[in-house]
């Protein structure tokens, strides 16, 4: 730009330059009016000899050094003098020159430029018509004149040479000027661009450097702030995603959170385990229909629809073989815009097993009291058809009636008691006791009752006894404890061959004791070992009830073991018998630990 203007300038001002020097050497090289005058007198007398010689005269006094030649010519076109003293030869000829001719045949002057390309010679030419003194009308003549330009051109050129040294100078100037100004202002461009990098790298720890109040200044510091701002919105959102991720991991709850398409992009460590998932990169991504087996059941979309209402899955859909709740809701934005959901995942195992225990006791309750009262029914309406009439029935019948009724009020007894101790109700009366001398007490009670039986049909068994002779001192419920050792002895006799031995043995470890009563027995199959402690399990329904049996001794026996602090367990193997083991937590002490206490 600046080039084309100077170029510009540099050609206007030339022009102008030479146009100016022109005028003013036309108007140098222009002839006094008196010469002019003088000339045109010496042309209009007759006597062409001595006029000749006054126009040399008068022409030799012409004192400019700008005009090479002047030609006097008169109306005929006749050359009659020159003032180029070596070309006095063309006085007396023909002016050849167009301008001459012109100027005579006009009466106007005529001038030009003329360039000698022989000599490389620029000349003025100018034609100035003589007028006669006498008659102004009347052109006597010309006067060609005949000035060389060379000084004016050569004037010129030397101040266009000048300028287009100090435009050239000008040039690199502003060049090395403009360079340095467009350094200084795309430096701090530059500086801004890479901390703008920086920032979107997360670097948040570089400063541009504001060097003024200019624009530049302002955005400087405009970036700066931009940076802090940045970094303080960053720090929030990772404080705010610690929280979370905090929140997250430390609930209870399994949470999984997925894109609008349903596949999982967050899975909390609660999920992870609930789900039996080793690693979160297993299922991240992967739809959550699938890694939570729903798709044959639900669209996504369904599942939110439910509002609040769970999804069970089952312990068949998932690994861990827990029975989970899932709750599902949609992330709205304002605008309606769904962009995922979120489930949240719950262990509702224990629940779901009360439920269905809870359940299964009360149809077993019904089922149970619903025998006996059938049979007494029955027998009762035997009897008022006319049965009681008969000496051989009736007694016979109403002992059914009896012994049924008596294991309804034991069954009602018994649930009872469980009832009380599920409640927290149960009363304990701890006491020491010398759990030796009682063991032994109760084992003599069955071998009394076996003396005093003079019914041959009855069972025979024997007991047998490996029990040591220390006294041990445990904190029990005595009569509790007893129903419990009734029940297991009552248990091995009910369920042993006759003439089978019963061992009874207690012994005693650092800090427990353990009582066992085994049996030779039918045994327990295997399948059956883990139900045996549950309410109104029976290995062989018929055969317990028809023994009198509730189903639920063996249940109570377990919750006053528990009750007490122990443990109560048993090993059998089908066929050949069983063991029953009771552990009480004992505390052995030496006859000094009571003075110390
Ligand atoms: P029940 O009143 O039927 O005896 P329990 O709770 O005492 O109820 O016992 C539950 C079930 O356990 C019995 O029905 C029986 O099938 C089995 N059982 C208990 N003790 C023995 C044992 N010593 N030998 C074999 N089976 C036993």
């Amino acid at each position: 730009m600046l080039m084309l203007t100077l170029e510009i300038v540099g050609a206007v001002f030339v022009r102008q330059l030479e146009h100016q020097n022109l005028t003013t050497f036309k108007q140098q090289v222009e002839l006094p009016t008196y010469i002019d005058n003088s000339l045109a007198t010496q042309l209009n007398r007759n006597d062409t000899k001595k006029a000749n010689r006054q126009i040399r005269q008068i022409l030799a006094e012409v004192n400019n050094n700008n005009i090479s030649e002047i030609r006097v010519v008169d109306s005929k076109g006749i050359i009659r003098g020159t003032s180029n003293s070596n070309n006095q030869d063309i006085i007396g000829q023909r002016a050849t020159d167009s301008a001459v001719k012109n100027t005579l045949a006009t009466n106007r002057s005529h001038s030009k430029n003329v360039y000698y390309q022989s000599s490389h010679d620029h000349y003025y030419i100018n034609v100035v018509p003589l007028l006669s003194p006498n008659n102004t009308n009347n052109v006597v003549g010309a006067v060609y004149l005949r000035a060389s330009l060379e000084g004016v051109y050569s004037s010129i050129n030397s101040i266009s040479l000048i300028y287009a040294f100090a435009a050239f100078i000008t040039i690199i100037f502003s060049l090395g000027l403009s360079i340095l100004i467009s350094r200084e202002i795309t430096r701090p461009i530059e500086e801004m661009r890479k901390q703008t990098l920086r920032i979107a790298r997360g670097d948040f720890s570089g400063r541009v450097n504001v060097t003024g109040n200019d624009e530049l200044g302002q955005l400087a510091g405009a970036i700066n702030n931009l940076s802090v701002r940045v970094e303080e919105s960053q720090e929030l959102s990772d404080a705010e995603q610690r929280r979370l991720h905090s929140v997250l991991s430390h609930m209870s709850d399994g949470v999984l959170a997925t894109d609008r398409r349903g596949n999982i992009t967050v899975i909390n460590e609660t999920a992870l385990q609930l789900l039996d998932i080793d690693e979160a990169d297993e299922v991240i991504g992967k739809p959550i229909l699938d890694v939570l087996d729903l798709r044959k059941d639900y669209s996504i979309r369904e599942l939110v629809e439910k509002d609040q209402e769970q999804v069970l899955l089952d312990d068949n859909s998932n690994k861990s073989g827990l029975i989970l709740s899932a709750y599902f809701s949609a992330i709205q934005r304002e605008s309606g815009f769904v962009s995922g959901f979120v489930c949240v995942l719950h262990d509702v195992t224990s629940q779901q097993k009360e439920d269905q225990e809870r359940k299964q006791f009360v149809s077993n309750v019904s089922h149970e009291l619903r025998t006996p009262l059938t049979s007494v029914k029955s027998y009762v309406e035997a009897l008022s058809d006319g049965a009681w009439k008969d000496p051989e029935i009736a007694p016979k019948f109403l002992k059914v009636i009896q012994d049924e009724t008596e294991r309804m009020i034991r069954m009602i007894n018994d649930l009872l008691s469980l009832s009380r101790m599920d409640s927290g109700t149960a009363k304990l009366n701890l006491e020491y006791v010398n759990i030796n001398e009682l063991f032994n007490y109760i084992l003599n009670r069955f071998d009394m009752i076996l003396k005093k039986e003079k019914d041959p049909k009855k069972k025979k068994y024997t007991i047998e006894r490996q029990i040591t002779k220390k006294d041990l001192w445990v904190e029990i419920d005595t009569d509790k404890f007893t129903q419990v050792i009734d029940n297991i002895m009552n248990n091995a006799v009910k369920y042993s061959p006759d003439g089978g031995v019963i061992t009874a043995r207690l012994v005693e470890t650092h800090n427990h004791v353990i009582l066992s009563i085994s049996d030779q027995g039918l045994g327990i199959p295997r399948k059956d070992v883990s139900h045996i402690f549950d309410r109104f399990f029976r290995v062989d329904k018929a055969r317990s009830r028809k023994q009198g049996g509730t189903g639920l001794g063996l249940a109570i026996s377990k919750e006053v073991v528990n009750l007490l602090g122990g443990q109560i367990w048993v090993d059998s193997v089908e066929g050949k018998g069983s063991t029953f083991y009771i552990s009480l937590p004992y505390m052995p002490y030496d006859e000094g630990d009571e003075w110390d206490a």
